[in-house]
């Protein structure tokens, strides 16, 4: 639900903007935590770094996955401790490797950085404990692996645990696997974790040291459309943490982790929009709004896509293309007349429209135009500098009802 009452509000300060509400994020965190005893989560900074997020994440418990040093230096500053937050991402730079191990628990991405890792180690005269990222032989949807940029392959994680196990100044405590975003079904979720949890028996296994560690990675999505059945948490918590329980007994202390970006952040964010001017073109008429594919990209590449494969939505690829009819436009406004519009923005591009001859309630200038689902891959993953125009300013309605910038 939008809060149209805060939206109003922040439209007197500018045309577009990002509305987060702490009520529905700490809502959808504290469903996670609920669903899931015993496994620990961790927020996915990626898919929105606004220090009020993970604040108000943090808040509720969950810990950091970060895809960058950037992220682990945001997270600490945010008030994460350095045993709660992950890094995990391919082609980190010896630089991001030196600063990161002080501060977080890295996840080697690859033989070579096993190695990197142990150099490292060895000129501090310290013992590193790592993770390591593993590309399991199955997928969410398949019974064997595929080839990827991320992790190690399964195969050979395990060819090369005897060396890993010699090396002097490095203790491998923990695997992390994520293979696939935004799935909605719960028995393929839980059949995944499942997957998980038994390579992780084998992983350990093959260890010189104890696990303290199994990072299951994320999968967990939201619906978009109508059609969307949300997913069963309440039925994935339960037999996921019936396994996690299971393997926890067979390996004391362990922790067990679960990553989560968009389930705790898409919902709560709104991004809205004015409408500046409205025109006639042969027939069509045209909205535009202040900002659109400069200010919130997933809208126009929806649009992009769908131009190109009628009728016929392709794959999705996360996080920039979500799938057929996953963007809702809702104005902010009384009226109950409807028109045919043409939604687009005010940049100099032809590739800035949103939506294309489809029926909205009569739009005025300086009505406003809500996109729900706004808060996950939204700001972050948009051309603000494209154009020079005004950057989309973000606010964050606190459970006290009190509107924060920054
Ligand atoms: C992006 C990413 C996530 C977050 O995925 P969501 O679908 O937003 O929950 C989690 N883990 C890893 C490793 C990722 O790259």
């Amino acid at each position: 639900m939008v809060d149209q009452q805060a939206a109003a509000q922040c439209a007197k300060l500018c045309d577009s903007f990002y509305l987060y509400d702490e009520r529905s994020l700490t809502r959808s965190a504290q469903t996670l935590r609920d669903s899931f005893p015993g496994i620990d989560f961790l927020y996915s900074v990626k898919c929105n770094p606004h220090p009020l997020i993970i604040k108000a994440l943090a808040e509720k418990g969950f810990g950091a996955d970060a895809a960058s040093l950037g992220e682990v230096l945001l997270s600490r500053e945010c008030g994460l401790a350095p045993e709660d937050i992950y890094y995990s991402a391919p082609g980190k730079t010896p630089e991001d490797l030196a600063r990161a191990v002080d501060l977080s628990t890295v996840i080697a991405d690859s033989p070579g950085e096993v190695e990197r890792l142990q150099a490292l180690a060895q000129s501090r005269g310290i013992t590193l404990k790592i993770g390591v990222r593993i590309n399991p032989d199955f997928t969410l949807y398949t019974a064997n692996g595929s080839s990827s940029k991320f992790g190690i392959d399964e195969e050979t994680v395990f060819s090369l645990l005897p060396t890993w196990n010699a090396l002097p100044n490095i203790r491998i405590v923990g695997l992390h696997v994520h293979c696939h975003s935004q799935e909605l079904d719960a028995a393929i979720l839980r059949r995944y974790h499942e997957n998980v949890l038994a390579l992780a028996r084998r992983f350990s296994a093959g260890l010189a040291t104890p696990l303290d560690f199994v990072n299951l990675g994320s999968g967990i999505g939201v619906p978009f459309t109508a059609q969307d059945r949300p997913v069963d948490v309440a039925a994935l918590g339960k037999s996921t943490s019936a396994l996690a329980a299971a393997f926890q007994k067979e390996f004391p202390g362990v922790r067990v982790l679960i990553e989560s970006g968009r389930y705790a952040t898409s919902a709560a964010g709104t991004y809205v929009s004015k409408v500046v001017d409205k025109k006639v073109s042969r027939g069509k008429t045209y909205v535009l709004l202040a900002s659109t594919l400069n200010a919130f990209l997933r809208p126009a590449v929806n649009h992009m896509v769908e131009g190109q494969n009628p009728g016929k939505a392709p794959d999705a690829c996360e996080p920039l293309y979500t799938g057929g009819g996953t963007v809702e436009f809702l104005p902010l406004t009384q009226t109950q007349e409807r028109e045919t519009v043409t939604l687009c923005g005010s940049l100099c591009t032809a590739a800035d429209i949103v939506a294309e001859d489809i029926s909205l309630p009569r739009l005025s200038v300086g009505d406003l135009v809500a996109i729900p689902n706004a808060g996950s891959y939204a700001y972050v993953l948009s051309p603000t500098q494209f154009a020079h125009l005004p950057l989309p300013r973000q606010f964050f309605i606190c459970s006290t009802g009190q509107i924060l910038e920054s």
